[in-house]
């Protein structure tokens, strides 16, 4: 009886639609009949129903869609076309709900149920297209009767009895006169820049019917309009009082937002040129970065530049070089490097922070996983890196990664995109953003006597990858630590001062971005949108000379080869991101000068052998050690072996023997010995004897 009702057609709805389509969507349902049934699908913008009919019409479509819809569609059927085509299955969706009945999946309510809503989102997994039976054909066994039976829910409906033969007889599912449609489900995740300071992301499932089944992948962004509907949970003890809800998606749109979503006023863009004029913009975009962490002004700008970014080309042959720049921070615990990574992840439009360890199956990457979601089917899940495309991904503790992660970012850093073949679903995802990743050494302390592939626990390829590598040493230092201790100190008096009066005095001033971070994204937004720099001849040659430079100290003799292509392109999309952040059309030479400094800066820390003091990028990223750099090595192990062979500390005296027995002069053993000392990896228990830290 449901059934004969929901099919019970209200005729004047019907004549109302028709007469508004006719009127204003005559053009496109004559194109509509000329591509059907390739195309299936009339779109009906919410605006123009509002404006063509009465309010009232209007409002009934937000408050009974079931019924509107249906009439809409029947409505469509029964036009008559010059082309004579009958548009017996086609749809109309409507699409541009007005901004107040867009929601955040965390404002859906249950007086939404039932209603049509708009939900923003991104894609964050997605179930094979498969076919699903809207009207299943039952055969009565006993009379051969057929029934068709409408299945618009979530479960299954037979039929009770005949309606022919009114028996409760067995029915025969006949799937070859059954109807079906492609169907598929799809996970919409809140997107990330929405979230305020480490909630949880909330999700909404939608069901996708027909044309609309396979259109979008995971981690598109998209605004779903479609009715609310909600289902009984089912509990340990039998039928729930809660209900769950999910989306009947009525269309998908497609966004694409990235930079663009920060609105920029007329009275922001006059801040903006005004900020272009200040001589000092660069220093103080750099000094509004984190403010609260002391020093690191290198790694500020490192990641400054990473945020405007350099420009990606897409070449005549196709291919396609990435301006995003990759960062990585390695370094010693608790010198502020996740504290960096969540500041950069705040400025970013899209930026998310994740620990190697995701919450998620997919993980950095994207995984094709079976579980009660797809009901039985596969389902493709984004993981980070494919949420974030067009932003920043934070990748903290990137030395405990799982290794499918590790080699699915060879491809999502060079070649931006992410593949997954598995089970059948073979796809591409995009991801294209920057990466700020940290790492902790593999010893737990940075030791620069050995090669950081060896001490980063990520293979050099991937290291390679990295337009900027820092390595960042916690060694005490009486000036420096009492200046950090302080700024730490006053940083937190601030802070308190902050909560207690929430006034502005001196103190305050210390932790207060110099650009306020609301004006800085705008400035960046503004920056990537508008300003797309070409190198200036003198720039080019800067560069060209700097690398050959590189490359010459390798041409000496038994030196690896220092330096690949990949630092020229490093140095190209920073240059480019430097006169981006001056607002500039041009880079100029004083950016190339600038990002000169700041790669020789990361080069000479991480790339530099301490032995020979020579440029040396096997030092990265082969992992090879010379046989000059092999000598503190020795000494560590020397050491090491010593130690285990007799109990703790060891004479210097044995070490020098020891050395001495494998070629390394006494002198320069102890040298060597010294160094490893003030860098913290040996240290002296008592006078004349040495052990290694642990
Ligand atoms: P890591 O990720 O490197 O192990 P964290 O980011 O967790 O370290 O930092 C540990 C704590 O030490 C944080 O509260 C951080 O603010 C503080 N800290 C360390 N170095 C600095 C610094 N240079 N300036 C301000 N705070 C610092
Ligand atoms: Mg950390």
């Amino acid at each position: 009886m449901e059934l004969a009702f929901s099919d019970r057609l209200d005729e004047s709805l019907v004549e109302r639609w028709q007469e508004f389509l006719k009127k204003y969507y005559w053009e496109r349902i004559l194109e509509l009949s000329t591509a059907y049934p390739e195309e299936k699908s009339l779109y009906v913008s919410f605006s123009d129903v509002n404006r063509g009919t009465e309010l009232e019409f209007a409002s009934l479509l937000l408050e009974a869609p079931d019924v509107m819809l249906r009439s809409a569609r029947e409505a469509l059927r029964r036009i008559d076309l010059p082309t004579g085509v009958s548009l017996e299955d086609a749809h109309v969706r409507i699409v541009e709900l007005p901004k107040i009945h867009r929601l955040q999946i965390r404002d859906i309510r249950s007086h939404h149920i039932g209603r049509l809503i708009s939900v923003e989102g991104i894609v964050l997994k997605m179930t094979e297209v498969r076919p699903k039976v809207v009207a299943a054909a039952f055969k009565c066994q006993k009379c051969g009767h057929v029934a068709f039976v409408r299945q618009e829910g979530r479960g299954f409906v037979e039929p009770a009895e005949c309606e022919h033969c009114e028996r409760k007889a067995p029915f025969r599912l006949a799937p070859e006169i059954s109807k079906f449609v492609d169907a598929q489900k799809m996970r919409l995740q809140e997107p990330p820049e929405e979230l305020r300071g480490g909630e949880m992301p909330q999700i909404l499932d939608v069901n996708l019917e027909d044309d609309i089944a396979g259109v979008a992948t995971p981690g598109d962004r998209v605004v779903v309009t479609g009715i609310l509907r909600s289902y009984q949970r089912h509990s340990h003890y039998g039928k729930s009082p809660f209900f769950d809800v999910y989306l009947d998606a009525i269309s998908v749109e497609r966004e694409e937002k990235e930079f663009e979503e920060i609105e920029i006023t007329g009275d922001d863009e006059k801040k903006i040129l005004e900020l272009k004029n200040d001589p000092h913009i660069y220093e103080k975009l750099i000094r509004s970065i984190a403010p609260s962490i002391y020093g690191y002004e290198e790694v500020k700008e490192a990641i400054l530049l990473q945020l405007f970014s350099g420009i990606p080309k897409e070449l005549p042959d196709g291919t396609r070089i990435r301006g995003d720049i990759h960062v990585l921070l390695v370094g010693d615990p608790g010198i502020a490097k996740s504290q960096l990574l969540s500041y950069a992840v705040k400025l970013a439009p899209r930026g998310i922070y994740a620990g190697a360890k995701g919450a998620t199956a997919a993980g950095l990457t994207a995984t094709a996983v079976k579980d009660e979601f797809g009901d039985g089917r596969w389902a493709l899940e984004a993981g980070v890196l494919v949420l974030a495309d067009k932003g920043i991904a934070a990748i903290d503790e990137m030395d405990k990664m799982d290794k499918k992660d590790r080699d699915a970012l060879h491809e999502a850093m060079e070649q931006q995109t992410i593949s997954i073949a598995k089970a059948g679903i073979t796809a591409t995802l995009k991801a294209r953003c920057a990466i700020l990743g940290a790492a902790n050494p593999k010893y737990g302390r940075y030791d620069k006597y050995e090669p950081p592939a060896e001490q980063i626990n990520l293979p050099p390829t991937l290291l390679s990858r990295f337009d900027l590598i820092f390595t960042l040493m916690d060694r005490p230092e009486e000036d420096a630590d009492v200046n950090l201790a302080s700024h730490i100190l006053r940083t937190h008096y601030a802070g308190e001062l902050l909560a207690t009066s929430g006034g502005d005095g001196e103190e305050i001033r210390l932790i207060k971005p110099e650009v306020p971070p609301p004006l800085l994204r705008k400035y960046i937004a503004y920056a990537r949108r508008n300003v797309f720099p070409v190198m200036s001849k003198g720039a080019m040659r800067m560069f060209l000379d700097f690398y050959v430079g590189l490359r010459r100290q390798g041409y000496g003799e038994d030196a690896p080869i220092p330096v690949t292509a990949r630092q020229l392109e490093a140095l190209i999309r920073l240059g480019e991101a430097r006169a981006r952040a001056r607002l500039s059309d041009v880079v100029a030479e004083e950016d190339a000068e600038r990002v000169i400094r700041l790669v020789n800066y990361c080069l000479r820390r991480v790339f530099v052998d301490p032995e020979t003091g020579k440029l040396d990028v096997d030092w990265v990223a082969v992992g090879t050690s010379k046989s000059r750099r092999d000598r503190a090595k020795m000494i560590k192990e020397i050491i090491k072996e010593l130690e285990e062979a007799g109990d703790g500390a060891v004479p210097l005296e044995e070490i020098l023997d020891v050395a001495e027995s494998r070629g390394i002069e006494r002198a320069k053993a102890e040298e060597i010995i010294e160094n490893l000392k003030r860098d913290g990896i040996i240290y002296s228990p008592k006078h004349g004897y040495v052990g290694i830290v642990r």
